[in-house]
């Protein structure tokens, strides 16, 4: 596929990264190698829409993977960040904002007694696998094929084959006894869990999973899936981890537990949490918890953790998501997901799409995709095409077939429109991709 170089500024930027920093990007999806073409160096953002450096205006469907559940630059953030920063950028002591954003969250999800801040998703599944094996001695990790937790050492072991399924490491760098503990199994498929579970008595300390998942594009869990991990954990004496970085306070006010009331023994939180601001958490029971440094033996710590912006960011935000907002985005998540399907359907392009509350993402297959395998069969050759389209006419996709896409509160009628007049001409190009 070609591409029109109608990017100069940001191409010139991309080269100039590419020189200073590996591949040019500070995370690698950032780099369009699974589309091709200039990533987009974005200067501003105003409610639903992004600015480039060569001053081309995007309606986002990407709202910084997640965060931005607001639109861009909300004006009640701003100002509680403007206060914030007023007053001090970091003090490396306790504040009053990190008390008052964990009583949010502990108020908001019912099964989070207690909750430790910290500044990445990544940290936050990290720090709650490491109190996992911590509170139960055990030093076996469950995931899920497809289901991303950040990129701790021991989760990035995936799937990719038979031979694969005991944790053979996916990345150079992280070695066979970082990832030997590491146990992958295909997703929704309790029979697997069962099995491991029967395979290694009293070596488990935790099943890690995606609330519902969105880093495969969006798979969500079949009926009974969450509640079959609880009850195989229990009766196992692992903990049942359900990170909910990407689906917290996202998919409902207590997000994905909102929506299925599954009661994880611990839970990971990033991403709306901070409001654009690095923070993230992991919380739950409160015995478990109990475990942590200072009050017990579990080390974990962080310099910038609770920090003071990022916390008032992230009360800010989650103060504004009341019933009607989250009300608001599932509305404006379901028209948009509608169009979208109108539009491949009027060009006969096999797809599929998938919800999550208000994630949602387009799978380019007829069939129902219920783990990472099925995910992997779709025709991604049409994505590309479909993306290219729409971001040449001014609506900014994730770059990657496997990849949620957001909305926002700020998503409204104009937003919406200018993707409607976008999609007729993006499934057309779907439709006569070649692989
Ligand atoms: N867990 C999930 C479900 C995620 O989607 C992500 C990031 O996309 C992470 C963990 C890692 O979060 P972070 O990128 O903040 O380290």
């Amino acid at each position: 596929m070609s591409f029109p170089y109608d990017a100069p500024v940001s191409q010139t930027l991309f080269d100039r990264a590419s020189l200073v920093t590996p591949g040019g990007v500070n995370s690698p999806v950032r780099a369009f190698r699974a589309v091709g073409g200039t990533p987009r160096f974005m200067v501003s953002g105003s409610g639903p829409y992004l600015t480039d450096a060569d001053g081309r205006e995007y309606v986002d469907l990407v709202c910084s993977w997640g965060p931005m559940i607001l639109g861009h630059s909300h004006p009640e953030v701003i100002a509680a960040v403007q206060e914030a920063v007023a007053r001090g950028t970091s003090f490396g002591t306790p504040g009053e904002g990190e008390v008052a954003l964990a009583e949010e969250i502990v108020a908001r999800v019912e099964p989070v007694e207690q909750v430790r801040l910290v500044s990445s998703g990544t940290e936050a599944t990290m720090s709650a696998i490491r109190l996992a094996r911590g509170f139960t001695g055990r030093a076996k990790v469950v995931k899920f094929a497809g289901c991303y937790h950040g990129h701790v050492d021991a989760l990035l072991a995936a799937a990719g084959s038979g031979v694969a399924t005991f944790g053979l490491p996916d990345t150079p760098g992280v070695t066979g006894a970082q990832a030997g503990d590491t146990i992958v199994l295909p997703y929704n498929d309790l029979d697997a869990v069962r099995e491991a579970f029967a395979a290694h008595p009293g070596e488990i300390a935790c099943v890690i999973t995606e609330a519902s998942p969105g880093n495969m594009g969006v798979v969500p869990p079949l009926d009974g899936f969450n509640a079959g991990l609880k009850e195989l954990c229990a009766a196992n004496g692992a903990l049942y981890i359900s990170d909910e970085v990407m689906t917290g306070f996202r998919t409902s006010k207590a997000g994905w537990f909102g929506v299925d009331g599954v009661r994880p023994d611990l839970m990971t939180f990033g991403k709306v949490m901070g409001g654009g601001f690095p923070a993230a958490a992991f919380g739950g029971r409160a015995d478990v918890m109990a475990h942590l440094a200072p009050a017990g033996p579990v080390y974990q710590a962080g310099t910038l953790s609770g920090n003071p912006i990022a916390t008032a960011a992230g009360l800010a935000q989650l103060r504004l998501l009341d019933d009607a907002a989250y009300a608001k985005v599932d509305a404006v998540s379901a028209e948009i997901r509608g169009l979208v399907s109108e539009a491949l359907a009027k060009e006969g392009v096999a797809h599929t799409v998938q919800a999550a509350s208000n994630m949602f993402s387009v799978f380019f297959t007829d069939r129902p995709v219920r783990n990472y395998e099925d995910a992997k069969r779709q025709e991604a050759f049409r994505f590309t095409a479909f993306f290219h389209s729409l971001l040449s006419q001014g609506v900014y996709l994730p770059p990657s077939a496997f990849e949620s896409w957001f909305v926002s509160t700020a998503h409204d009628t104009q937003a919406v429109e200018r993707i409607a007049a976008a999609l007729p001409a993006a499934a057309r190009a779907a439709s006569e991709a070649i692989a």
